[in-house]
C-alpha cells in the first residue's frame, strides 16, 4: 500500500514505535524523532520500570504488527498474585480462569524489538537526539532540537505526540488551545531492587505477581526470563525519606517484609535504598486529544497513569488499534479521524486512569479487602 502523507511522530518509546510499525503498514512516510540516543546502542538506559505486565489489549496491538507471538515467547506468565503475608504465609489470587493470565515483559527487550520491526519498513526513518521544541499550529510544522542546538524544522500531514507524561507536544498544544489538564502526583514513589537466582533457580514461584501489601506500603515482584525478579517497593516519600542510615533500612524491611529480606540479600537492600532517589507517580488526564486535523497525541502523553493496574503501556497499545479502526471507518481523512479518536478515546482513558488510582488502595491493602476475606471465611469452611 503506499500513500503520499507524511506522518512524525515525537518519542520512539513503547507506543511510538510500535505506531510507526502500524501506520507504515498503511504505506505513510513516517519520520519518527526520539530526544534519547537509540537504546540499542547504549549500554545502560535510564527510565522507568525494568519489566511490565502485558495483558490482552496490549497484545491484540502487537499482534496487529505481527510481534504478539515473539513478546509472549520471551514473556513469562503471570497466572495469579501472589499474596505475601507479613507471618511469611503466602496465598495465589487467581486473575481469573485457569488458562487467564498476564505476561511479564522486559521493557528494553520490547522497545528494542519494536524499533527493530519499525526499522524493517523502508517508509520509516528514525532521527534519535533529536526533541520537539516548537510547534506552529497553523502552517503545520515543528522544531526538533539535535545535540548540538541546530534546528531541523519538519512539516508533514500529521504530528502524533506519543512523547510521554511529561510531553512536549500536549505542552505546546496546551498553550495554542482550549485543553483542559489535569495532573496529580500521588504521595508515594518507587525503587527497583532485584531478587537474584538461588542455586541457579528462581527464587520464589515462578508463574505469579508477588504482592507484599502492607497497607501504607506496598512491594511487589514480577519474574525475568534471566530468572531474577524486578521488586518494586512502593511507599510515600516521607517514609524513604525517614530511612536515614543503613540500620533503619534494614529494620524497616525486616518489619514489613521479612519473608524478602534473605531474598534480596541485606547488602543489596541497603546499597539500592541508601544511593537510589524515589521515583515520582503521576496521573495525567487531559481533552481534547488533538487540534484541527494535524495534531495528535497519544499513550501516556494523552493519559498517563498510576501503575497499580498495569495498564498504562497496554492502554497505549490499545491507542494504537482505535486510531486505525478510525483510519479504515474515516478512508484516512484525518479531519474526521481525530476528532472522532478523542471522542472514542477520552471515556476509556479517563476509565483507566481512575481504577488505577482506585487499585493504588486496593493492592496494597489487598489483606483487607472483600476478596481475601471472602478467600478466607471459604478456607475456613
Ligand atoms: P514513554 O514510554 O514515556 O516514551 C516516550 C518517549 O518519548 C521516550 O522515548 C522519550 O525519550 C521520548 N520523548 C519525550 N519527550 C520528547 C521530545 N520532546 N522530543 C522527542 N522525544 C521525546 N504499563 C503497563 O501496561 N504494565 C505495567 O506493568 C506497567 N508498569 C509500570 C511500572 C512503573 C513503575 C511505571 C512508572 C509505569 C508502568 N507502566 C506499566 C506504564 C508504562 O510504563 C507507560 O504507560 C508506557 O511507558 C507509556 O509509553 P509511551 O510510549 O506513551 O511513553
Amino acid at each position: 500500500m503506499e500513500n503520499t502523507k507524511n506522518v512524525v511522530i515525537v518519542g520512539a518509546g513503547l507506543v511510538g514505535s510500535l505506531n510507526a510499525c502500524n501506520l507504515a503498514k498503511r504505506g505513510f512516510h513516517v519520520k519518527v524523532y526520539e530526544r534519547r540516543p537509540d537504546i540499542r546502542t547504549q549500554q545502560h538506559v535510564k527510565g522507568r520500570s525494568i519489566n511490565l505486565a502485558l495483558s490482552c489489549r496490549g497484545r491484540e496491538a502487537l499482534k496487529m504488527v505481527g510481534l504478539e507471538e515473539t513478546v509472549v515467547r520471551n514473556g513469562i506468565p503471570m497466572r495469579a498474585r501472589m499474596i505475601h503475608d507479613l507471618d511469611g504465609k503466602r496465598h495465589p489470587i487467581p486473575y481469573g480462569e485457569k488458562d487467564q493470565y498476564i505476561m511479564s515483559v522486559d521493557r528494553r527487550n520490547l522497545n528494542e524489538l519494536l524499533l527493530n520491526a519499525a526499522e524493517k519498513h523502508d517508509n520509516i526513518e528514525f532521527v534519535f537526539e533529536h526533541k520537539l521544541v516548537r510547534c506552529n499550529f497553523e502552517s503545520g510544522q515543528a522544531e526538533f532540537e539535535g545535540p548540538d542546538k541546530s534546528i531541523v524544522t519538519e512539516t508533514a500531514d500529521l504530528f502524533i505526540g506519543c512523547d510521554g507524561a511529561f510531553s512536549s507536544l500536549r505542552n505546546l498544544m496546551m498553550r495554542a488551545t482550549r485543553l483542559n489538564y489535569q495532573q496529580e502526583y500521588i504521595p508515594h514513589g518507587y525503587i527497583e531492587l532485584t531478587i537474584q537466582p538461588t542455586n541457579n533457580e528462581f527464587a520464589m514461584e515462578v508463574n505469579y505477581l508477588h504482592i507484599w501489601p502492607r497497607n501504607e506500603y506496598m512491594m511487589i515482584a514480577l519474574p525475568n526470563q534471566d530468572k531474577t525478579y524486578t521488586t518494586t517497593l512502593f511507599m510515600p516519600f516521607k517514609v524513604f525519606e525517614s530511612l536515614q542510615t543503613e540500620d533503619d533500612i534494614i529494620k524497616f524491611f525486616k518489619e514489613n517484609y521479612p519473608d524478602a529480606v534473605p531474598l534480596l540479600g541485606e547488602g543489596h537492600i541497603k546499597q539500592t535504598l541508601i544511593t537510589t532517589k524515589a521515583q515520582s507517580l503521576i496521573s495525567v488526564k487531559c481533552y481534547p486529544y488533538h487540534i484541527g486535523s494535524n495534531w495528535l497525541i497519544m499513550g501516556d502523553a494523552a493519559h498517563a497513569m498510576v501503575p497499580f493496574y498495569g495498564q498504562g503501556m497496554n492502554a497505549g497499545f490499545e491507542d494504537c488499534i482505535v486510531l486505525d479502526e478510525l483510519m479504515n471507518k474515516y478512508d484516512l481523512d484525518f479531519s474526521q479521524v481525530l476528532p472522532a479518536y478523542t471522542e472514542k478515546r477520552h471515556i476509556d482513558a479517563t476509565a483507566i486512569c481512575d481504577l488505577a488510582m482506585y487499585n493504588y488502595i486496593e493492592m496494597r491493602s489487598a489483606v483487607n479487602s472483600k476478596l481475601f476475606l471472602l478467600r478466607k471465611k471459604m478456607d475456613n469452611l
